[in-house]
C-alpha cells in the first residue's frame, strides 16, 4: 500500500484529489508526499502521523544540536541531501539514521553502500521534513567557522601585501593573527569533539587537505586553499615549541589546549613531503588505552607471577614481543597499579603516549643526546622508587636498567625477543653479567595481540579432527591446572567461529586481547643462568615452573569463546 492509498483509507483524501497527485508525482517525478506538502494539501505533522501509522515506524524527534560531529562525518552532506538521509546518533560503530522515506529503495542501497564504505552499521528511523531540514543545518558548523576564519585571512593576507614588510617577518606576525589561530583551534577543537584519535593536515597539489581518523578509518573532513598551508603548519609547530623555520626534517612536539574545560594533549608530528610538510596530531585522550589487567588477557597463573613481581620492593620487570603487541598499554596498567601517593614515579618514553596523574614522565630527545642511557642517569637523581623506560634497546641501557634495579629501584621496560624465554640470553647478548640477573630480573613476560570475537554473533561449532588434536596436544603440555579446568571439555570439543552481525559491522570480530607468558626468577633458573643461559635450557625451566606459555594461553582463550583458533595459530606462526 502507498501512501496515497493509505491516505483515502483514512478519509483524509478523496479520490479525486488522490487521483491529481498521483498524476502530479508521475509527471514531475516527484514523491507523493512531496506533491502533497508542496500544494499544502495536507499538512506535515499529519501526514507523518498517517506515514508513521502506516510504516509502522514512530516519528522520531531529535535535538538537532545533539547530533555528534562524528556521526556527521560518516555522511557527506551531499549523499544526505541528496537520498534525504541524515545521521542522528553514533553509538560506537552503530549509527542512527534519520530517514524522511524509509522506503526508499535507492536511498537504502545508497546507505547500505556507504555503510561498507566508512564501515558503520545503522539503524533507521522516521524523521519529518522539517526535523530533515534542521538536520541538514549541522553540516555548516565546521564549514561555516572555517569559512569565516578563511575571509578574515584573505584581508589580512592583503594589508600584509601593501605594507610590503620584510618577508618573514610578515609571516610571523601572519602566523600569530586571529584566523590563522582560530583556524588552527576550529579543527582541532571539531577532532577532539568528534572523538577522533588522529588529524592529518596534508599538502596537496589543488588544496590542503584535512583528514580526520574515526575508529581507525580516515575521512576526509575539510579542503582548505594551499595558500594557507605554511600559516596553518607554521602555527602548530608555534604550539608545539618546534623550529618554524625547519621544513626539510622531520620534527616531534606535543602541546595541550583545554577543549570544553577538558584538557587535551596533542602529539605533533611534521613529514617533508613532495608538495611540502605535512603534519599529523595524534590527540590523547586521557583515560583512553588504560585496561585493568583482566581486559589486558593476563590471568590466572602469569598474572600471580606479575603480581608478586609488582610487589617486590626493587628488581626488573620486562615485557617483550614484536611491535604493536601492546607492551606499552602493558606497562601503563601496571604503572597505574603501582601509582600511589608515597611512591615517586619517573618514566622515560619515547614518544609519552599516555599521561598518569601523580607519575613524573619524561620523552627522550636522542637529537639532543638525551636518549635512554643519558635520561636514566638524570632519573636516578630524581630519587625515583620506581622507574619506567621505554625500551632496552642497546647495552648501555640494559647495564644502566640492571644497575637501578640493583640499586633498590622496581624498573619497568621492554625488550624485542620474540618469547619469554629470550629475554635471559638478550640480556646477555647486550653485555649484561650474567651474575646480576638471578638477584634484579623478577619477571619476564611476552604478549601478542590477538582478536577478539564478537560475543552478539559468535558460532559454536565442532571443530576439525586435525583442529581437535591439535588443541588436545597443546592442552596435555598444559601445567596441571590448565589441564584440570578444561579437561571435562576435551572429550566434546565447541570452539567458535566469527559470523558477523550489525554490531561488529560484519567482521565477527570485537576489539583485541593479549595473551601472554610469563617467567619468574626462581633457584633452578638462577642456576641455569650462571651456568648456561640459553633458550632451549630457559624453556625447559620454565615448564618446570609451570609456566603456561603463549600458544596454551591463546588455546584457553579459543575454549573459553573468546578468540579462534585461526587468530592463535597466526601469531603463534610470527612467534616462532
Ligand atoms: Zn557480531
Amino acid at each position: 500500500m502507498d501512501i496515497i492509498d493509505f491516505l483515502i483509507q483514512k478519509n483524509i483524501l478523496d479520490e479525486e484529489k488522490a487521483k491529481r497527485i498521483s498524476t502530479e508525482a508521475e509527471s514531475s517525478g516527484k514523491k507523493p508526499e512531496e506533491v502533497i506538502l508542496e500544494n499544502e494539501i495536507v499538512d506535515e505533522e499529519a501526514l507523518f502521523q498517517a506515514e508513521s501509522e502506516m510504516l509502522k515506524m514512530p516519528i522520531r524527534r531529535v535535538e538537532v544540536q545533539d547530533v555528534p560531529f562524528k556521526a556527521l562525518q560518516l555522511i557527506s552532506e551531499d549523499s544526505a541531501r541528496y537520498y534525504k538521509i541524515a545521521p542522528l546518533a553514533l553509538d560506537g560503530k552503530k549509527l542512527e539514521i534519520g530517514m524522511v522515506y524509509p522506503k526508499d529503495l535507492t536511498a537504502l542501497g545508497a546507505l547500505q553502500f556507504l555503510s561498507r564504505q566508512a564501515n558503520f552499521i545503522y539503524t533507521i528511523s522516521l524523521i519529518t521534513p522539517s526535523t530533515f531540514e534542521a538536520l541538514m543545518k549541522q553540516y555548516r558548523g565546521l564549514k561555516g567557522e572555517m569559512k569565516r576564519a578563511l575571509q578574515e585571512l584573505e584581508e589580512e593576507m592583503k594589508k600584509q601585501k601593501a605594507i610590503k614588510e620584510k618577508k618573514q617577518e610578515a609571516f610571523t606576525r601572519l602566523v600569530e593573527e586571529a584566523p590563522i589561530t582560530k583556524m588552527v583551534a576550529v579543527i582541532v577543537r571539531n577532532a577532539v569533539e568528534g572523538g577522533a584519535s588522529d588529524i592529518h593536515i596534508e599538502p596537496s597539489k589543488e588544496n590542503l587537505r584535512v583528514r580526520f581518523r574515526f575508529m581507525g578509518d580516515l575521512h576526509s573532513s575539510l579542503f582548505l586553499p594551499m595558500r594557507v598551508h605554511a600559516a596553518v603548519i607554521a602555527r602548530i609547530k608555534i604550539l608545539s615549541n618546534l623550529k618554524i623555520d625547519e621544513t626539510r626534517v622531520p620534527q616531534d612536539g606535543r602541546f595541550s589546549m583545554t577543549i570544553d574545560d577538558r584538557n587535551v594533549d596533542f602529539r605533533v608530528a611534521t613529514f617533508p613531503t613532495a608538495l611540502g610538510e605535512k603534519v599529523a596530531l595524534r590527540i590523547l585522550d586521557p583515560e583512553a588505552g588504560l585496561r585493568n589487567f583482566e581486559e589486558l588477557g593476563l590471568e590466572g597463573s602469569n598474572l600471580e607471577k606479575v603480581q608478586v613481581a609488582m610487589k617486590k620492593p626493587y628488581g626488573l620487570i620486562l615485557v617483550t614481543g614484536p611491535t604493536g603487541s601492546g607492551k606499552t598499554t602493558t606497562l601503563y596498567t601496571m604503572l597505574r597499579q603501582l601509582n600511589e601517593e608515597d611512591v615517586n614515579i619517573v618514566s622515560l618514553e619515547d614518544p609519552v603516549e599516555y599521561l598518569i596523574q601523580g607519575m613524573n614522565q619524561s620523552q627522550v630527545r636522542p637529537e639532543i643526546n638525551y636518549d635512554f642511557a643519558q635520561g636514566l642517569r638524570q632519573i636516578l637523581r630524581q630519587d625515583p622508587d620506581i622507574i619506567m623506560v621505554g625500551e632496552v634497546r642497546d647495552s648501555e641501557t640494559a647495564s644502566l636498567v640492571i644497575h637501578s634495579a640493583l640499586t633498590g629501584h622496581l624498573v619497568l621496560s621492554t625488550l624485542h625477543t620474540n618469547n619469554a624465554f629470550g629475554i635471559v640470553p638478550r640480556l646477555v647478548d647486550m653485555g649484561v653479567e650474567k651474575y646480576l640477573l638471578p638477584v634484579t630480573l623478577a619477571a619476564g613476560m611476552a604478549q601478542r595481540l590477538i582478536r577478539k570475537l564478537c560475543p552478539d554473533c559468535r558460532e559454536q561449532i565442532k571443530p576439525s579432527k586435525a583442529i581437535k588434536e591439535l588443541i588436545v596436544r597443546v592442552m596435555e603440555g598444559a601445567p596441571a591446572d590448565l589441564q584440570k579446568r578444561f579437561a571435562p571439555h576435551l572429550a566434546d570439543l565447541k570452539i567458535y567461529k566469527p559470523k558477523g552481525c550489525k554490531r561488529c559491522g560484519s567482521s565477527g570480530y570485537a576489539g583485541r586481547i593479549g595473551i601472554f607468558e610469563v617467567i619468574s626468577m626462581t633457584d633452578s633458573l638462577a642456576e641455569i643462568v650462571l651456568s648456561d643461559p640459553t633458550e632451549a635450557r630457559v624453556a625447559e625451566e620454565a615448564k618446570r615452573q609451570g609456566m603456561v606459555n603463549m600458544m596454551q594461553d591463546g588455546v584457553a582463550k579459543v575454549l573459553d569463546g573468546v578468540t579462534t583458533i585461526e587468530e592463535i595459530l597466526q601469531v603463534a606462526q610470527e612467534s616462532k
